[in-house]
């Protein structure tokens, strides 16, 4: 208890103990030179990757995207059209992808109604 009268405060860090508090970092980057604290900011993107705290980026360009595999399954659904509920097979597509890089997944969808009434598209990270 070294610091039983009031930390020292230089920025997060005091001085005396080591303590840190969550305020007045030292930001170079991403990352607090004094204590260490990582914040989803101004990282260093190597590609994909942070190259300070290795924080994995969540948008879908940077990745180094390779192909794992396809599904593709049929389901009865009902949906509505202007009011209408109309009985209708729905047929998706999933294709799945890793990052070579830094093992993040994701997978590009489709579906479609039979009959030509719809059709979607998306992707999304797992
Ligand atoms: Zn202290
Ligand atoms: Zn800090
Ligand atoms: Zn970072
Ligand atoms: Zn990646």
């Amino acid at each position: 208890m070294r610091c039983l009268f009031g930390h020292k405060w230089n920025g997060c860090k005091c001085e005396k103990c080591g303590k840190t508090r969550d305020k007045q970092h030292d930001w170079e980057g991403c990352i607090c030179k004094k204590c260490g604290k990582p914040r989803n900011e101004q990282h260093d993107w190597d590609d994909c990757i942070c190259k300070k705290c290795g924080k994995k980026s969540r948008s879908e360009s940077p990745h180094d995207w390779a192909y794992i595999k396809t599904e593709s399954y049929s389901r009865d659904e009902r949906q509505e059209y202007s009011g209408q509920f109309y009985d209708v097979t729905v047929t998706y597509t999933e294709t799945y992808y890793r990052c070579q890089k830094c093992g993040m997944e994701k997978k590009d969808w489709e579906s479609e109604i039979s009959g030509g009434m719809g059709y979607q598209s998306g992707s999304l990270m797992l």
